[in-house]
């Protein structure tokens, strides 16, 4: 099923929750809502859902408008946070209970209710677990058993609010990585909502960034990380390293540094700040160019393979985060204390609202 939301806004009193939201999604796609808490991402999830009545705008599915259709009469299947599983019930008979309610008028027959929720069992990957309760799982388990029950009833959508934010990072980890498979195997239109920029990062095909009830960008994974729209985006989706300088010339000038700034800033001369994330920058052992930053070592500690020198710059009392893999690390051999000039392998320049 398509989703197309177009122009929808959304107000909480005088409040605006939601501000012209438009997005498209095509048949098949898993996409994530990403933002800080606030920014509207539930808002947007249950609007989609019909939970919300809309204002302004209109939802389309497969191109017919459902703006006004009860949640009902939306063929979708529901993933929350806290797993709101029946206590009482068996993980059988919370998976068949959404057979039985909404495939009322079909009647299925107890042998094929008993087959279906085998199969979902085997696809969340939880067969031999159908006599227990939810009391007796694990987290993780418990939300495995969920989106078991959103997909008894085939929706044709999938909508998940933060399902694995209550669990801890490991089985999130692992839940994350199982959703993209089981997605690529069910392919159903999914949107899910997550604060967690690693979690988009790792299983969206597309990932919409909001920020004060608004669209900041939309792209895949690899776009809104490498092009990011914004500095918000850029900020929001890891580590960055600042440059605040003046953009004159179509150069960003530091004093004492500077940057080619991309061509459509050419004619301004304003305030404006480089962006750089720690692995687009190189370290040299000597000045070599008028884009290389002078530095002093203050830090290097590694994380998993991958190196990290925080420098304090010479000029300034801010620090620039570089990040190396082993073999760079190993061939620079870096000791605290000793300076170094940083080079960006690229340099994006932003011109913030504020400024
Ligand atoms: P979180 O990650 O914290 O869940 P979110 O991005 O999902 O945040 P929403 O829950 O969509 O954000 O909320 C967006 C804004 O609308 C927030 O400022 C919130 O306080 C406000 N809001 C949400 N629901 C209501 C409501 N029923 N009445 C009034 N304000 C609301």
């Amino acid at each position: 099923m398509t989703i197309e939301i177009s122009n929808v806004t959304k107000h909480y009193g005088s409040f605006e929750a939601l501000k012209d939201i438009s997005l498209n999604i095509p048949k098949g796609e898993l996409v994530a809502l990403l933002g800080p808490s606030g920014s509207g991402k539930t808002t947007l999830l249950r609007m989609i859902a019909g939970l919300e009545s809309i204002e302004e705008g209109t939802i389309s599915f497969d191109g017919s408008d459902l703006t006004d259709k009860h949640v009902n009469q939306r063929d979708v299947g529901f993933v929350f946070q806290h797993y709101a599983l029946f206590k009482h019930m068996t993980v059988f008979d919370n998976i068949a209970f959404g057979l039985n309610v909404r495939k009322k008028r079909l009647r299925p027959s107890k042998k094929e209710i008993e087959v279906k929720v085998n199969e979902l069992l085997e696809l969340v990957k939880l067969s031999g677990f159908a006599k227990r309760y939810p009391g007796q799982l694990s987290g993780g388990q418990r939300q495995r058993v969920a989106l078991a029950r959103a997909l008894a009833v085939e929706p044709q959508m999938l909508l998940l609010d933060e399902p694995f934010g209550a669990l801890d990072a490991k089985v999130r980890k692992e839940l994350r990585s199982w959703l993209r498979k089981l997605h690529n195997e069910i392919n159903v239109t999914s949107v899910f909502v997550t604060h967690d920029q690693e979690e988009a990062l790792d299983v969206a095909d597309r990932i919409v960034i909001m920020n004060n009830g608004k669209i900041e960008q939309i792209g895949t994974p690899s776009e809104v990380y490498d092009n990011p729209a914004s500095p918000f985006v850029y900020d929001f989706l890891g580590n960055v390293n600042l440059f605040h300088g003046r953009l004159h010339k179509g150069k960003l000038n530091l004093g004492y540094a500077q940057f080619d700034a991309p061509d459509y800033l050419d004619a301004m001369d304003k305030n404006a700040v480089g962006y750089v994330r720690p692995y687009q920058l190189n370290i040299e052992r000597e000045k070599k160019s008028v884009d290389a930053i002078a530095t002093k070592v203050y830090f290097i500690h590694s994380i998993g393979p991958k190196w990290h020198i925080e420098l304090k710059r010479e000029d300034s009392d801010t620090y620039v985060e570089v990040e190396l893999n082993k073999a760079e690390h190993a061939q620079l051999d870096l000791t605290v204390g000793e300076v170094v000039y940083v080079r960006p392998k690229e340099m994006k320049v932003f011109i913030p609202e504020d400024f």
